[in-house]
């Protein structure tokens, strides 16, 4: 198939006409390649990307290598117990088909908006924000949107965080990102991510961030202290301006806080279903199967979509104390704690049992990081050790670190810090030996 392109849009499809050897400049060879359309990211934060280094204490050696004496000490502490266990991060043998509300409904009650992962999350970057001002900001959106144009996305929605306490000059900020990242065109969301109701300018606010330029009114009913009153205003907004609405849902493994059938009602009561998305909606995972039939039914009659977020709702959720929700995954970070040495290994590739491959093993440590929940940088470093130092020992490779004696072959991986090899995957590493 030839495509012709004129003015950035295809201008006509044709069979292959020309040889290779007549084409002229301008012409890209698409053989053995595959064309899609450009990929959109419907839910997106610009104003904290990248803030995870900046929270952290410096008092880990790191380096472009894995610091050597650093794999040693941690080396010596994993080894204390005589048991080997292979952790296979990407394996998904045990979750078959329809097998998600079944698994849901042993996450347990207590609900993640009420536990720690999210409460401690909003508050530390509010402190840092609060602390370093708006140029972290600046930084961090510009790292990600060019991150994101280099990986295909060339459309997202962002939510903007408004509200009293945050500088309303935030929205002038993504504009500007947005002028500067030309190639990814950005959709803002006027978004209270503190509430609504306990703040009595918080419809001054929304409606500035309106007129500043964003185009979709936001909300999280579940921060607020009265979430009717909150979805009251964001719909009252949403109406009165002919704008869409995105919220925030449902972030929780509790299926009794779910507020899916307040927010279903006031859309109707607003007059605009069918212009109302929802973002995590994650105690749908939780749900008995009934009552999951019936907010299914709701949600496609009502026209209202669904945006899932896998990164953020892995590592958000199942960390009911009392009862843990079930990870699919041996429990990584507690076999660490007790001393045992674990590896991780990608198993299956393209078949029946693992229906994707890719990534490689560093894929495995960053998903293991997010189901784990493993966050901090030393159980980042440790879960690199899980692909590297600890499988040697189970392989009886020998002493197998960035160091001298060493029989490890040595990867340079394009990533500041050792850490970031966890947290970013790089697909490619270069081997120097
Ligand atoms: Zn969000």
């Amino acid at each position: 198939m030839d495509v012709h392109i004129s003015e950035g849009r295809i201008s006509r499809l044709s069979a292959p006409q020309t040889e290779p050897t007549r084409w002229g400049r301008g012409d890209v060879d698409g053989r053995g390649h595959s064309l899609l359309p450009g990929l959109v990211d419907a839910h997106i934060h610009l104003d904290k990307a990248y803030l995870l280094a900046l929270l952290e204490e410096d008092d880990l050696p790191e380096g472009h290598l894995l610091d050597g004496d650093a794999d040693c000490r941690q080396q010596r502490t994993l080894g204390g117990a005589g048991t080997a266990v292979t952790a296979t991060a990407g394996a998904t043998e045990a979750i078959g088909a329809g097998g998600a509300a079944g698994a849901g409904g042993a996450a347990g009650a207590g609900g993640a908006a009420g536990a720690g992962g999210l409460q401690q999350a909003m508050a530390a970057v509010q402190r840092l924000r609060e602390e370093r001002g708006l140029d972290i900001v600046r930084q961090g959106m510009d790292r990600l949107l060019t991150q994101m144009t280099r990986q295909g996305t060339v459309a997202a929605r962002a939510h903007v965080e408004v509200g009293t306490g945050i500088d309303p000059v935030v929205v002038q900020v993504h504009r500007e990102a947005a002028a500067r990242h030309p190639l990814v065109q950005l959709q803002l969301v006027a978004f209270p991510q503190l509430g609504t109701s306990h703040d009595p300018d918080a419809a001054r606010w929304m409606n500035r961030a309106l007129d500043d330029g964003c185009t979709v009114v936001g909300g999280c009913p579940y921060a607020d202290d009265d979430p009717e009153l909150h979805l009251e205003l964001v719909f009252a907004l949403a109406a009165e301006r002919g704008l869409p609405v995105d919220l925030h849902l449902d972030l929780t493994d509790d299926p009794q806080a779910a507020q899916i059938d307040l927010v279903l009602a006031a859309a109707a009561r607003a007059g605009l279903e069918g212009r109302v998305n929802l973002g995590h909606m994650t105690a749908l995972s939780a749900m008995s199967p009934q009552r999951l039939a019936r907010v299914l039914a709701g949600l496609r009659d009502s026209g209202t979509s669904i945006t899932a977020i896998p990164t953020t709702d892995l590592w958000l959720s199942g960390r009911t104390a009392q009862r843990p929700g079930v990870r699919g995954v041996a429990p990584v970070r507690a076999l660490l704690e007790a001393g045992v040495r674990v590896a991780l290994a990608s198993n299956n590739h393209q078949n029946p049992f693992t229906p994707v491959s890719g990534g490689g093993l560093l894929r495995a440590a960053w998903l293991a990081s997010l189901v784990c929940h493993i966050g901090d940088r030393a159980g980042q470093l440790q879960l690199l050790h899980a692909v590297t130092t600890s499988p040697a020992q189970i392989l009886g490779l020998g002493r197998w670190e960035v160091g001298e004696d060493s029989s490890a072959p040595l990867l340079l991986a394009e990533v500041e810090r050792a850490v970031d090899a966890v947290r970013v995957a790089p697909d490619v590493l270069r081997r120097l030996t």
